[in-house]
């Protein structure tokens, strides 16, 4: 975990988008973020804290426009809650580490876990392996 002013730094160097999803829950809009169509080989980190959070290994095509994967590099480095907003029942997916919003996770997903990790480009930064 990260202290409010560590925190504090972190967010000033986002841009708004970035800023609008991870501190203020917000959805970029579909099909403009930097990694919906991206196929590179490589990690996607938490754009707040670093954290290593999602493989290209478990990246498919939702025809979305946001960036999906099945499943996290790890259970533990996110954190999952129930998300009552816009008369829907959705569950939020938070950084694990530093706790900014990413995305939602639904379960219509292709296996093998049969989820889909719905994230937002602008809470990721990706790092070519
Ligand atoms: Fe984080």
């Amino acid at each position: 975990m990260l202290t409010r002013e560590e925190m504090e730094k972190l967010k000033a160097k986002l841009n708004r988008e970035s800023v609008n999803v991870c501190f203020n829950r917000g959805t970029e809009a579909p099909f403009t973020g930097k990694y919906w169509d991206n196929h590179e080989k490589g990690v996607y980190s938490c754009i707040v804290c670093g954290t290593s959070l999602f493989s290209s290994d478990t990246k498919f095509e939702s025809g979305t426009g946001w960036p999906s994967f099945f499943q996290p590099i790890s259970k533990d480095i996110i954190k999952e809650d129930s998300d009552r907003s816009f008369g829907m029942v959705r569950t939020e997916v938070s950084c694990g580490n530093c706790g900014v919003h990413l995305g939602h996770v639904f379960d219509d997903g292709p296996g093998p876990t049969g989820l889909r990790y719905c994230l937002n480009s602008a809470a990721l930064d990706f790092k070519k392996a």
